[in-house]
């Protein structure tokens, strides 16, 4: 007895040595690269943005009409305020409204990098719970109100802030830079980014990197990190929506039969929500566990060192919660359900829509086969709604120079911030170029705590002003620190 207890002691003693070790080289990744004197942006920057969010370059809805005068009017002012992006640049307009410029490097030989950025917006919602007008760009002097400035005319402005401003400087790029700007992101980017990717794709251009929106530098949002965070998307979730139907004979509730299509719809719900798709560490995530886990405090760090170890914790951990829970794992989410129109009358068909956020790693078709498997009822009719399948994105690499570039410039614009990569759990206009590029990121700089996040699509949208003067630095630097 003694000699396995003691047995038991040795292992447990060894176990601790292998977990100590590995946390003690699970070595920072957050390189500093030195400060940089970033170039002041003022007043007239200012003045940009507030004119940029008065175009109610409003998305509603795919095929419902928007207001030409509104999109036409700022593509005047952009045209009209960036005189040496206008002159120096050549610019390329797809189905009336995207953008696409070009700027030529001296060398032919290097890959383009392009940047991405979407003007139009979401609907106010209801203006009056607005402090200050939805469109009203007002400058209170701490915050520019309004849509946009987070989500994501603010990141438009400020790429051509920097832009205009090295083109004043006499600054010629070595390689090629595109600015893509589409006007219907919010609807699906098909007339916007979709045809300028599938433009480049014509012409044979292949990118160094993509740069798009995405993430931000985020401030109090990993938990167990007091630092901001800067996180960069490296890849994104896919989508797929199924509609659930069921046709059953009805008939009078007074001599109910043991189940109708309403009670069928009802319980393949049900099992949906309970039974949902195991979850996982999927790439993103494993870098972002690796550039964020050794600045977690001791016994955090032991955890995410160890993942050999941990994985089952971890995940149980993630699963807690619902925006961990979306890192990890294929959700899913009833969004719709539809049956019967009085309460005596048992309803002949039901119908359901469940919206399912993709984990990279999986396909639209693993999760069809495991909705089948788990409604597992014939008389249920799953047909996925077509037009807004994406698969998710394909894993950008963090070793690749594009990821390489954009942490360096984060590092020295926000060198309080830590940087690291991590999964987009929305999607982007910039999932229409993988076809240019294996190598696209998510992050517009702005500066973001949870809750501004409720802030985009939501109410009193509004940006602080010294974020939005330090997100043009950032793409003043990236641009030349890309060459
Ligand atoms: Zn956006």
């Amino acid at each position: 007895m003694k000699k396995v207890l003691r047995l038991f002691l040795w292992l447990v003693a060894v176990l601790l040595i292998i977990l100590i070790v590995k946390a003690l080289f699970f070595k920072s990744l957050q390189a500093n690269f030195g400060e940089v004197t970033t170039v002041g942006f003022g007043t007239e920057s200012l003045l940009n943005l507030s004119e940029a969010v008065k175009y109610p370059t409003v998305s509603y809805a795919p095929g419902l009409p928007v207001d030409t005068s509104a999109f036409q009017g700022y593509i005047g002012f952009i045209r009209r305020k960036y005189p040496l992006v206008d002159s120096l640049l050549h610019l390329e307009v797809f189905n009336k409204f995207s953008l696409l410029y070009r700027w030529d490097g001296r060398n032919a030989s290097l890959l383009p990098v392009i940047l991405m950025a979407h003007y139009d917006v979401v609907p106010p919602g209801d203006t009056a719970g607005w402090e200050k007008g939805p469109f009203s760009g007002l400058n209170d002097s701490t915050f520019i109100w309004g849509r946009g400035t987070l989500d994501d005319k603010a990141a438009m402005i400020s790429i051509l802030e920097a832009v205009e401003r090295l083109l004043s400087e006499g600054f010629v790029p070595e390689r090629t830079i595109y600015l893509s700007f589409g006007h219907d992101e919010e609807i699906s980017g098909e007339k916007g980014a979709r045809a300028i990717a599938a433009y480049l794709e014509e012409k044979g251009v292949k990118a160094e990197y993509v740069l798009d929106e995405g993430m931000a530098v985020t401030v109090g949002m990993v938990p167990m990190i007091k630092e901001p965070v800067a996180l960069v998307g490296t890849s994104e979730k896919g989508y797929l929506s199924v509609r659930l139907t069921a046709e059953m004979s009805g008939g009078h509730s007074s001599t109910p039969e043991k189940e109708s299509a309403l009670t069928v719809i009802a319980k393949a719900v049900g099992a949906l929500a309970a039974k949902q798709m195991k979850p996982r560490l999927a790439g993103p995530v494993n870098d972002f566990i690796r550039y964020i886990g050794p600045e977690m405090p001791v016994f955090a760090r032991v955890i995410f060192a160890n993942k050999w170890l941990f994985k089952p914790l971890l995940l149980s951990i993630y699963s807690g919660s619902a925006s961990g829970n979306a890192l990890v794992r294929t959700t899913t989410a009833p969004t719709i359900i539809q049956a019967g129109i009085k309460d005596n009358v048992i309803p002949t068909r039901a119908e359901a829509v469940v919206n399912f956020r993709i984990l990279p790693g999986e396909s639209s078709a693993d999760v069809l086969e495991h909705i089948r498997k788990v409604i597992d009822d014939s008389r249920v009719i799953i047909e996925p709604l077509k037009d807004f399948i994406n698969e998710p994105a394909p894993f950008s690499p963090t070793d690749a120079a594009g990821f390489q570039v954009i942490f360096k410039t984060l590092r020295q614009v926000y060198p309080e911030a830590y940087v690291a990569p991590t999964l987009t759990l929305s999607a982007t206009d910039s999932r229409h170029f993988s076809v240019i590029t294996d190598n696209i990121y998510r992050f517009a700089p702005i500066r973001v705590t949870a809750e501004d996040m409720a802030r985009v699509h939501g109410l009193n949208e509004r940006t602080k002003i010294e974020d939005y003067l330090r997100g043009i630095s950032f793409y003043y630097m990236l641009i030349k620190n890309s060459q």
